[in-house]
């Protein structure tokens, strides 16, 4: 018996990365996972199954509002019901304030939090007369200590944060849940490329002086996500090592 036994759950940019991570972990506690993606999920789609899991792959756009609800609710018919979602398609395009362009600004803005409210608003109304649902939205430790050199991508993710805190106070009466988990820094292809004196430079910043890996992060939306935490919402789960305290 898993957790997620019978339970659908749609996790956004879960193609690759935290979301893949993500999808792997609730597909391996028995949940059917909905990888949606403006990338090919079948690489995910297949791991996941070849691990005797349920999994499958939705083409999905963020930021285009039609197509991710005309998603959602095809998904809602083809189950017959909703139980979780991660709004966890994100992406940086960084730069000091003074030297950015005004399109990095936008994009980050329209697929980090207007993304998050595409998405969230055809699930919220299928959650509400289900009664039940769970929602876990990926910020970031940037969204609440600020980076610089990130003001567009911690404006997206202080914004998340305020979404969800609002979006718990009016789904709590119907028995759903929003919650948020804020990461830190986390080995990806991103911080792959760092050097050894950059990684030792920011292993000063951080309380427990390792990477996090996606798991760590993974670990905490599926709790959000689980049934440990039904009486959990409105909170951000930091999983920074102690980057923010
Ligand atoms: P990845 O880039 O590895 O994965 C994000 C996925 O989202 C990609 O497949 C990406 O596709 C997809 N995506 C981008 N735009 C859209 C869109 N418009 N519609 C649907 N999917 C889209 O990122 P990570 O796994 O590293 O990050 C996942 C989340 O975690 C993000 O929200 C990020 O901000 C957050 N986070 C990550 C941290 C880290 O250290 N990695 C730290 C803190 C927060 P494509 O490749 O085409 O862009």
């Amino acid at each position: 018996m898993g957790d997620f036994d019978g339970s659908v759950a749609v996790i956004t940019g879960g193609a690759r990365g935290i979301g893949a991570e993500i999808a792997r972990k609730m597909a391996a506690d028995g949940a059917h996972v909905v990888c949606a993606d403006v990338l090919d999920t079948t690489e995910i789609v297949t791991e996941i199954e070849a691990a005797g899991g349920s999994a499958e792959g939705r083409p999905m756009d963020v930021t285009d509002a039609a197509a991710a609800a005309d998603a959602i609710k095809a998904i809602h018919s083809d189950h017959g019901h909703l139980d979780i979602l991660v709004n966890n398609a994100g992406i940086t395009r960084d730069q000091l304030l003074v030297r950015m362009k005004p399109e990095d600004w936008d994009l980050v803005l329209r697929i980090n939090l207007d993304g998050a409210f595409k998405v969230t608003q055809p699930t919220a109304k299928i959650m509400m007369r289900q009664k039940s649902g769970r929602i876990v939205n990926i910020a970031s430790v940037v969204g609440l200590m600020g980076n610089a050199g990130q003001t567009n991508y911690s404006a997206s993710k202080a914004g998340l944060i305020g979404f969800t805190k609002s979006l718990a106070r009016e789904l709590g009466p119907r028995n759903v849940t929003v919650n948020a988990v804020a990461p830190g820094y986390i080995q990806t292809a991103m911080t792959d490329a760092l050097t050894d004196d950059q990684r030792a430079a920011l292993m000063k910043t951080v309380a427990i002086p390792r990477l996090g890996t996606p798991g760590d992060v993974a670990d905490a939306v599926t709790f959000l996500a689980g049934p440990k935490a039904s009486y959990i919402t409105g909170v951000v789960i930091n999983v920074s090592g102690g980057l923010y305290i």
